[in-house]
């Protein structure tokens, strides 16, 4: 397959797009971020790699963090997990609050904010250092150990983030989580703030795209495991979009307000897009045009 060349043609197709929607306004620091850049990369399991413009410019990888964070989750808890969040579609906004008070403080799926608040409220229980051990984790996915936290940007959104501390109290009041409201916020703020580029993001999927044997940075997970990873991102991973993304892409995959989206082709390949402005649903808008003409292209999808 040539993917070289359809990275080229997808980039000259999706053009007509580019000023179509807007950065994440609600993070200051993510406002300030050029929104006309585009970028894309594509691994494969045997090692290769093509990529399309600004494939080497990091930028915040926001929600495509949880898919790090429930890795470890699991990692760590196994099936025990899933007692205090679900893994079910939400069919509502990655930060709605109405579902979670009708559920009791369940949230889900692990994939919206208040799911994601949860398995960091886990990782903070189980791990001594877990802003560490998390960037362990990625850098490990990565092989790459400049990976960071932006830390502006992580400030930056906690100075703003209202909607994310109602949706932490919430939990707490439910008992849902065990950990203290405003350290627990910082470590999921600090989460999304991981900077990566598309290939940087490819090459960290790799690893859930192979089935080969999973162990990064002391964390392990079975085939099967990877197998229900992979089933929660095709569900759940573009919240209210869900469906869309299933229906356009037939990718699992997820997505993050940074303008970023992740997809994997099981046992075939990875591949990272970005490109800051959003549709209504946070997700964006090259991106999803990308990948609906990649897997439209390339005829290769998991349906
Ligand atoms: N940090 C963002 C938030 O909590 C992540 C949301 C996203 O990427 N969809 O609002």
């Amino acid at each position: 397959m040539d993917y070289q060349s359809i990275l080229e043609k997808i980039y000259r197709e999706i053009l007509p797009f580019a000023g179509q929607g807007e950065q994440a306004g609600y993070i200051p620091a993510l406002q300030r971020v050029n929104p006309d850049q585009y970028g894309m990369c594509l691994q494969t399991v045997d090692g290769c790699s093509f990529s399309c413009m600004k494939a080497d410019t990091r930028f915040s990888i926001q929600s495509i963090a949880k898919v790090f964070a429930l890795a470890m989750g699991l990692s760590l808890r196994g099936e025990g997990l899933w007692t205090r969040v679900g893994k079910e579609p939400s069919g509502t906004a990655f930060n709605s609050l109405v579902q979670l008070e009708i559920e009791k403080g369940i949230p889900r799926n692990p994939f919206i904010n208040a799911g994601a608040i949860v398995v960091a409220d886990v990782l903070m229980s189980e791990l001594k250092n877990p802003e560490e051990e998390f960037l362990s984790f990625v850098r490990a996915l990565c092989g790459d150990d400049s990976i960071n936290y932006n830390l502006e940007v992580a400030n930056s959104e906690r100075e703003v983030g209202y909607l994310n501390a109602a949706i932490a109290n919430l939990l707490k009041y439910h008992g849902t989580i065990k950990n203290e409201i405003e350290p627990l916020l910082m470590f999921y703020f600090k989460m999304c703030s991981v900077e990566m580029s598309c290939k940087e993001l490819a090459r960290a999927f790799l690893p859930f795209t192979n089935r080969k044997r999973f162990a990064y940075a002391g964390y392990t997970l079975s085939i099967s495991q990877i197998k229900r990873l992979n089933a929660v991102m095709q569900t759940c991973g573009f919240y209210d979009e869900a469906g869309e993304f299933s229906y356009l892409v037939g990718l699992p995959g997820k997505s993050g307000v940074g303008g970023g989206i992740v997809a994997i082709y099981p046992m075939r390949y990875s591949v990272a897009v970005w490109s800051p402005r959003l549709n209504s649903k946070g997700n964006s808008v090259m991106g999803m045009k990308a990948l609906e003409l990649l897997t439209t292209y390339t005829e290769e999808s998991i349906f």
